[in-house]
């Protein structure tokens, strides 16, 4: 265990701000012991939350202490704890989970049953989010001087909400935290100054969002020091955006007046304050650099005093390196925190490492963490195998080991699996740190959508049934995130087997159909993405020739896989296994128009 503190030393130099050094100390003080701090908010938590249904049901009896909680409450899932979450948005009152009173849901990327999974929050929880997203800067400071000088352009967005049958409000943990005062009336920080306003962030019509950020952060080119949006994919389609668009963003820069796109009445107020002139000079340079075909490192010529970008380019973000390095000359990619709908976790101690190298430092306070060894029940082994003594305190994880997230929240979630696996790779003096490895059960994502095996199993028998009568079927399949398109799209590869030796094949209109249909399989989350964000581009299904899954196993197994284990894999990213499906297509197809997907949750 490391005991010396980098942040210690460079806490106590002259140039570091009083309110830097009092979060720097914060987190010295909570990393310093850890398992002190956890024990204080088990306390809290069980204490506070003794006369709920849920720890009564198993006999807490008000004790607080980590042994009984431990032995007497069971590790559970969301699908455990759905009839609570169910009698709650359907407007229970009762403390089931949580002595205080449940405000909103937070509706998770996870999804249950095809929609969001719905994670209760109470008020109080704003101010824990608010905490970790305060010591954020300090910690950037340390590193990168001078961010008071100038600027962030943040691309930043509301999603769509809607309210439960209750009556609580279900929506995103970030659009939650930027509808709130503490985002909207934060105090001036001269670390915290973005280009974009409140009014565009908040404006629910993404592409007027997206149009006036793009513009404001146009005109404060210079000012700008960072750039980022909370995950790659953002940042990506940011500058699509920006290639789509630039002209009528020259022209608007050009003549001083705002594109007739815009109608939102606050955006239009609050613009009219910012493009007061026109700019013939910014509108021209525009022009000449976003009129050349190359737009290699485009992001230093527009902004060129960023000094890193502020993006999570971790975990299944991390497919989006190469391109974003390509737009931006190389400059560094800074991962700053870990977070979720159910807590915030924790914070990256060094926010300038290289991406492979990034660890998250859990901070104590945000909730009650457990780890489950990873390969304890083994991947898909009967739930029923966990011995729920058998997880490890935050502070006695090992280095190198595999585990799985487990919280208990403030809001009432106990030993719940929040399904990421993590990796040991050190400590910040007691606290343990830990690399992101990914999240179980997710086959495919392209943002924030999370589609596992089963969900894309059922698409493909969906789409099938279009052509059974027909005598076809799909023999074999696997599945590909593409991303070097913006926006990504899942592919999905077909060998298909028609009645007779002809080998038949469906009609390409009753291939666009498949691609449909497997959209509409597919959970909310990437309808939504699909429809209301455009954040993933249509569905392609590339057919391929007979054969071409045999030929699969034989390199699998050329490469040391066992004949009676191989199993096709249901996805696919190692560069010659693409090689040989791709040199194997037969025909491609895309889904010819968006599914369905309404803000309201089915019931
Ligand atoms: P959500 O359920 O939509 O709140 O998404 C939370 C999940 O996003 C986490 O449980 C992780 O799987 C993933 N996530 C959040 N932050 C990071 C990060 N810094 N690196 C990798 N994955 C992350």
């Amino acid at each position: 265990m490391a005991v010396d503190s980098p942040l210690q030393s460079r806490m106590s130099s002259p140039t570091t701000s009083e309110k830097d050094v009092k979060a720097l100390k914060f987190i010295e003080e909570m990393t310093r012991n850890p398992d002190s701090v956890q024990e204080k908010v088990l306390g809290e938590i069980l204490s506070r939350n003794s006369d709920t249904e849920y720890l009564k049901r198993f006999g807490l009896n008000g004790s607080v202490d980590r042994k009984t909680f431990k032995s007497k409450v069971p590790v559970v899932t969301y699908e455990d704890l759905k009839p609570e979450i169910q009698r709650i948005s359907n407007g229970d009152r009762s403390p089931i989970l949580s002595s205080h009173p449940i405000t909103e849901f937070l509706t998770s990327s996870g999804t249950s049953a095809g929609e969001r999974k719905l994670m209760p929050t109470i008020e109080e929880d704003l101010d824990r989010r608010q905490l970790l997203y305060s010591l954020l800067m300090p910690v950037m400071n340390l590193y990168v001087p001078g961010l008071d000088k100038g600027k962030g352009l943040y691309f930043l967005f509301v999603k769509s909400e809607s309210k439960t049958s209750g009556g609580l409000p279900a929506r995103p943990v970030l659009t939650s935290y930027y509808k709130s005062d503490h985002f909207k009336r934060r105090p001036y920080d001269p670390y915290n100054v973005y280009t974009s306003p409140n009014e565009a962030i908040l404006c629910p019509d993404s592409s007027q969002s997206m149009y006036a950020q793009m513009l404001c952060g146009l005109l404060m080119r210079h000012d700008v020091l960072r750039l980022g949006a909370v995950f790659a994919s953002g940042l990506l389609r940011a500058i699509s955006f920006l290639q789509n668009n630039w002209k009528e963003l020259a022209r608007d820069i050009s003549t001083g007046t705002l594109s007739s796109r815009i109608f939102d009445p606050a955006i239009k107020n609050r613009m009219s304050k910012i493009l007061t002139k026109p700019d013939q000079e910014l509108a021209e340079f525009l022009t000449e650099v976003c009129s050349q075909e190359n737009w290699e490192g485009i992001i230093t010529k527009i902004w060129p005093n960023t000094k890193y970008l502020d993006v999570i380019v971790t975990g299944a973000m991390a497919q989006y390196i190469p391109t974003l390095e390509y737009y931006s000359g190389g400059l560094p990619m800074a991962c700053t925190m870990y977070a979720s709908s159910e807590s915030y976790f924790g914070i990256n101690l060094k926010p300038m490492c290289k991406p492979s190298e990034v660890s998250y430092t859990i901070m104590p306070n945000m909730a009650y963490f457990e780890f489950l060894p990873h390969n304890y029940d083994g991947d898909g082994a009967p739930e029923a195998s966990l011995e729920e003594t058998a997880l490890v305190e935050l502070a006695d994880v090992e280095v190198g080991k595999e585990y799985e997230l487990v919280i208990t929240t403030y809001a009432g979630l106990c030993r719940y699996r929040v399904g990421d696996i993590l990796r040991v790779t050190g400590f910040h003096n007691s606290a343990p740190q830990f690399k992101f490895i990914r999240r179980k059960n997710v086959l495919l994502s392209i943002e924030s959508d999370k589609t596992d095996e089963a969900e894309l199993q059922k698409a493909v028998e969906n789409a099938s049934r279009l052509f059974a009568e027909q005598g076809t079927r799909v023999i074999e399949y696997t599945s590909y995130a593409e991303t070097k398109t913006i926006p990504g799209h899942y592919v999905i590869y077909w060998e298909l087997l028609g009645r007779d030796q002809t080998n038949s094949l469906p009609s390409d209109e009753v291939m666009a159909k498949c691609c449909l249909e497997m959209e509409e399989s597919l959970n909310s989350v990437y309808r939504q993405s699909r429809v209301a964000d455009k954040s993933i581009g249509p569905l392609e299904i590339r057919v391929v020739q007979n054969g071409t899954f045999e030929e699969l196993m034989d390199y699998a197994i050329s490469r040391g896989a066992s004949i009676n284990q191989y199993k096709v894999p249901r996805c696919v990213s190692f560069t010659p296994i693409m090689e040989l499906l791709d040199s194997r297509v037969v025909s491609t197809h895309f889904s010819p128009s968006l599914p369905h997907w309404s803000p309201e949750r089915r019931r």
